[in-house]
Order: C-alpha cells, then sequence, then structure tokens
C-alpha cells in the first residue's frame, strides 16, 4: 500500500489529471478532502502511482502495490473526515489482500530524496492505533554504526546516501526532528526494526 497526496487545489482536478493519458500518472483510489472515494484503477490492475524505488526486498513496487492519492496541496492538514474515510478503505484492502501494517507505506518511504508525499501533516500514528501502519513505541537506542542495517530491516532500502534515508525516516515517524543522527532516530528503528521486521527471512523453525 503506498498513500499520497495529490499536491493539487482539488480532487476533480486531481481526478482529471489522472484520468488524461497524457499525464502518464494514475491510481487505485482518489479520497477527495470530503472523503469521498473514487476508485480509478481495478484493485487487481497495476496503476501507475510509485515510479522507481524500493521497499524491503521489492524493487517494482509500482507493480506490486495498491496506490491511494489524498486530495492534498501538501501544505495544508488533512481533515478528520478524509482520513476517516481512508481508514475504512484501508481496513478493506488490507484484508482482502492480506497486506501487513509494516507494508502500508508513504511514497516517500519507497522513493527518498525524490518523493515527500504523503508529507509532514500525515497522522501515521492515527492509522497505527486502527492496525493499519505502524509506530514505534519507546525503546533503548542502538548504535549508530547500524543505521543502515536497521533502517533495511525496517524497510527502508532504497539506494540513496544516509542523510536522504535519515529525511525519509523522520518524515515517516518524527517529521519535527533535524539535525544529524541521534539517539532519538535510533531508538524508533531499533524498535521498528525488531517488530516489524519487512522481507527479513525468520529464523528457522
Ligand atoms: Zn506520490
Amino acid at each position: 500500500m503506498v498513500l499520497h497526496y495529490t499536491a493539487m487545489n482539488s480532487a476533480r482536478r486531481a481526478c482529471d489529471w489522472l484520468c488524461n493519458p497524457e499525464s502518464q500518472v494514475s491510481a487505485h483510489y482518489l479520497i477527495g478532502r470530503g472523503g469521498r472515494i473514487t476508485q480509478m484503477v481495478d484493485e487487481a490492475q497495476r496503476a501507475w502511482h510509485a515510479g522507481a524505488g524500493r521497499w524491503g526486498a521489492v524493487d517494482d513496487v509500482n507493480s506490486r502495490s495498491i496506490g491511494v492519492e489524498l486530495s492534498n496541496s501538501g501544505a495544508e492538514p488533512f481533515p478528520a473526515i478524509q482520513i476517516d474515510a481512508l481508514e475504512q478503505l484501508l481496513g478493506g484492502i488490507l484484508h482482502r489482500w492480506q497486506i501487513a501494517p509494516a507494508r502500508v507505506i508513504g511514497h516517500s518511504c519507497m522513493a527518498p530524496g525524490r518523493k515527500i508525499d504523503p508529507g509532514p501533516r500525515f497522522d501515521w500514528q492515527r492509522l497505527a492505533r486502527q492496525g493499519l501502519a505502524v509506530w514505534p513505541l519507546p525503546a533503548d537506542p542502538a548504535p549508530p554504526a547500524v543505521f543502515r542495517a536497521l533502517a533495511a530491516r525496517a524497510g527502508f532500502t532504497a539506494p540513496v546516501d544516509d542523510a536522504t534515508l535519515l529525511s525519509a525516516i523522520r518524515l515517516r515517524f518524527a517529521p519535527w526532528r533535524n539535525g544529524p543522527l541521534g539517539p532519538p532516530d535510533m531508538a524508533i528503528l531499533a524498535d521498528i526494526a525488531a517488530r516489524f521486521p519487512v522481507d527479513v527471512p525468520g529464523p528457522a523453525a
């Protein structure tokens, strides 16, 4: 599951754009600011919403994901009624396709440095409370030397430099943080990597 914002001022315009062959982009669903859900592509079909990037072991994320666009300019809060609709939609999709909450990600998670949506205003913690995404619990920070390893275990496997990767991780879990990599970042990664490893083979049974 890849969540986006449209970066447009109206769902109507976004709908026109996503339905226009010239745009060469599409999404499975568009959710308006008032909570109206428009399905644009069948869930079993491929839409063109993700582009280049990587999540866990998946490098063709676009062909293996369902994309939801939230009508939002990128500079405004998401109305509660819109997120209510998203939660309802996600609940159904995760159930139908047996998708784990750790695989509900932002465009920015799989395309660090290239995409920032759904952006710092998106309330991931709210989704996590409904079991529709993951969110960290307090944990002891891991040493900075394992930053890349833990990030990869948490799903952040895109081939970008450390600073770009850290920005993407913060955008997802702590958008208010800035400055160099620190113990709070390593505490988040320690917890997420331990509880929600992505595409990591488990110990042999
Ligand atoms: Zn996007």
